[in-house]
């Protein structure tokens, strides 16, 4: 297994993953999680073995390739669930107007899950709102599946876009439920272009959401009185566009 390539070989792929990660957590704001933190525990323990292979006399060849399989998996299921992080993150930012982030639930609090809520944001006992909002296991993979290119009107994405545009009025600072529903709802359309829809498909998805599931939200979730096209709560006064 000895060669002259052995190396450099090591070192060029050594420090391509360190800058990948420097550049992923410095620039592009990956946070620090349970799983990410195994997998730098499987990238430091593969970079020993693989020196002990190469450099020294321990050769390990099936450990090592188990190892580089495992890491390589877990590597790539950390990536994509910290890049949609970042892709809704990015719309709830755009609807918040301050930098906050999303989290989505991760398997285990799934599997323990008995809520109804699909999002949450918490607030301080003084009233403000944190920077970011969870977003339960399903409205993400729904959220994603949009944002992946599917822009088909269906309940599950309608839903999913109205919770994290919902959910960013939170983050701006409101609590009341109804005025937060309402503002959530004339928010979709921006959300759905920022996860790459047309403004005609994401007010597709608002229309639907309006029409079909706003008015089997509960008491609280509604004021019909203001939410309506030019009522009090109308940020488009003038628009005939509702929401
Ligand atoms: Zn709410």
């Amino acid at each position: 297994m000895e060669s002259t390539y052995a190396r450099p070989a090591i070192a060029i792929a050594a420090a391509a993953i360190v800058s990948w990660m420097a550049y992923e957590a410095l620039f592009q704001g990956f946070h620090l999680s349970i799983r990410l933190v195994l997998w730098l525990v499987g990238v430091a323990t593969l970079g020993w073995l693989a020196y002990e292979h190469f450099f020294g006399d321990d050769y390990r060849p099936r450990t090592l390739v188990a190892l580089t399989v495992v890491v390589g998996a877990v590597g790539v299921l950390e990536y994509r669930a910290q890049s949609a992080e970042l892709t809704l993150g990015r719309a709830a930012t755009y609807v918040a107007k301050r930098p906050v982030g999303v989290r989505c639930q991760g398997l285990l609090g799934h599997m323990v899950d008995i809520g109804q809520e699909l999002g949450s944001v918490y607030f301080s006992a003084e009233g403000d709102p944190a920077d970011v909002t969870h977003i339960k296991r399903d409205a993400c993979a729904w959220a994603m599946d949009y944002a992946r290119g599917n822009h088909h009107v269906t309940r599950d994405h309608a839903v999913a876009i109205e919770v994290i545009a919902h959910e960013s009025i939170h983050l701006r600072g409101w609590t009341s439920e109804s005025l937060t529903e309402c503002y959530g709802m004339q928010n979709m359309v921006e959300v759905a272009t920022k996860l790459g829809a047309t403004p005609t498909e994401g007010q597709r998805l608002a229309d639907f959401y309006y029409r079909m599931l706003y008015p089997l939200m509960p008491d609280d979730y509604r004021n019909d009185a203001e939410c309506a096209n030019e009522a009090k709560w109308d940020i488009h006064k003038g628009d005939p566009v509702w929401p």
